[in-house]
């Protein structure tokens, strides 16, 4: 039997501006400044989700809203409606450089949400500035950061009373204040550039550090901690999980009635000032629901270099994963939705025919191959026998 494709990678991330054609069509990333849609906005991405594209919302890893399945021959007009609700970057560079992501707990005037409010005021006007596509920049000061785990090249994080900016793979950074954090990312990211770590234009801030360390004032020591999001009642209001982080539009529409939505990079949106949000398509509002176990790309047919399907899979073997547990199910090697290690990867290697991977991501050397999906929903004990 033949090995399965090798997937491609394409090193930038789709935007609005520059949208990546899709098996559904064109999938249209919108980057809603500070993350969050106003209640008009949501309504009107929702209808234009309707309108130009097959309804389908997805959220990203680094919260950006995903419009599925667009037309092509609709996508300038699409563009212009967007920007009437005042989501489009004045051109494509600016769009891809202004790749802020804010701890979605803020509180307006507060150091995450000043701090990322002139951040990206900043890099929309630093045209000089070219940063590989992927790299990002995370503020993430309230009381304890929730952002550690997400992907970002450089940060800006609180200890104590105190700001420390920090470069992505280092555990020691620079006290900052509000008022100069701006200026010294800016300073980082191009210090990222001189030293080189962007040959050929791509490159990200951990793999650098890993190679040369943090420049020399950068000593303060910043712990990390990790931060597990729940659907339910949080600060700013009520966090509700997407199944495998989708949504119908309708469900955008409705969510708006409750309030302002903020996106956030852990599959799920926050709704502003909402105490309770009722049951809607695509919701998951029960943090012991075990959906939240699982992680599922777009798999088949939704994505091009999908080897088979993911989703329905996903759904029938959540029951079944033992609590604690994380399955990951990739419609090819690449692991879009998990890039990191998984205590169980299913990954498609051809139509209906997976490999079981334990605690490694979806590339990695498989325990089990050949297996079809039917025959795991028929014995699911197969994910974890011989642990
Ligand atoms: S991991 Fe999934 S979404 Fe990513 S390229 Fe492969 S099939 Fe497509």
């Amino acid at each position: 039997m033949s090995a399965a494709p090798e997937p491609k990678v394409y090193g930038w991330c789709p935007g609005a501006l520059r949208p990546m054609m899709s098996g559904d069509g064109l999938v249209v990333r919108v980057r809603a400044p500070l993350g969050k849609l106003s209640v008009t906005q949501a309504r009107g991405v929702a209808r234009l989700s309707q309108e130009f594209g097959n309804g389908l919302l997805d959220i990203s890893a680094r919260a950006n809203l995903q419009m599925r399945g667009i037309r092509e021959d609709g996508h300038a007009e699409l563009i212009e409606a967007l920007r009437d609700l005042g989501l489009i970057d004045p051109d494509a560079r600016a769009e891809a450089r202004r790749n802020v992501l804010l701890a979605p707990f803020w509180a307006t005037g507060d150091d995450t949400h000043a701090i990322a409010t002139d951040l990206s005021a900043a890099l929309t006007a630093a045209a000089d500035l070219t940063l590989p596509g992927k790299f990002g920049f995370a503020v993430d000061c309230g009381a304890a950061p929730v952002l550690q785990d997400t992907a970002a090249d450089i940060r800006v994080e609180r200890i104590g009373e105190a700001l420390i900016l920090r470069a992505d793979g280092s555990e020691t950074g620079l006290p900052v204040t509000r008022e100069s954090a701006v200026a010294e990312a800016l300073a980082l990211a191009r210090w990222f550039l001189k030293q080189g770590g962007a040959p050929e234009g791509r490159g990200r801030m951990r793999r650098l550090i890993a190679r040369r360390g943090p420049p020399a004032a950068y000593a303060a020591t910043m712990a990390t901690t990790s931060f597990t999001a729940k659907p339910g009642a949080v600060p700013a209001g009520t966090l509700a999980a997407l199944e495998f982080g989708q949504m119908p539009a309708a469900t955008l529409a409705d969510l708006a009635d409750h309030g302002a939505i903020r996106l956030t990079p852990w599959r799920a949106l926050l709704v502003e000032g909402a105490a309770s949000l009722p049951p809607l398509p695509g919701l998951i509002l029960d943090a012991t629901d075990p959906r939240l176990q699982v992680i599922a790309c777009t798999g088949a047919p939704g994505c091009l270099q999908a080897l088979s399907s993911t989703r329905d899979l996903a759904r029938d073997l959540a029951p079944h994963v033992p609590a604690g547990t994380k399955l990951h199910i990739s419609g090819c090697a690449k692991g879009c939705a998990c890039p990191g290690a998984a205590a169980l990867t299913l990954t498609a290697t051809a139509q209906d025919d997976f490999s079981l991977i334990r605690h490694g991501t979806a590339a990695d050397q498989p325990l089990k191959t050949h297996l079809s999906a039917d025959a795991l929903r028929a014995a699911p004990e197969l994910l974890t026998e011989g642990s």
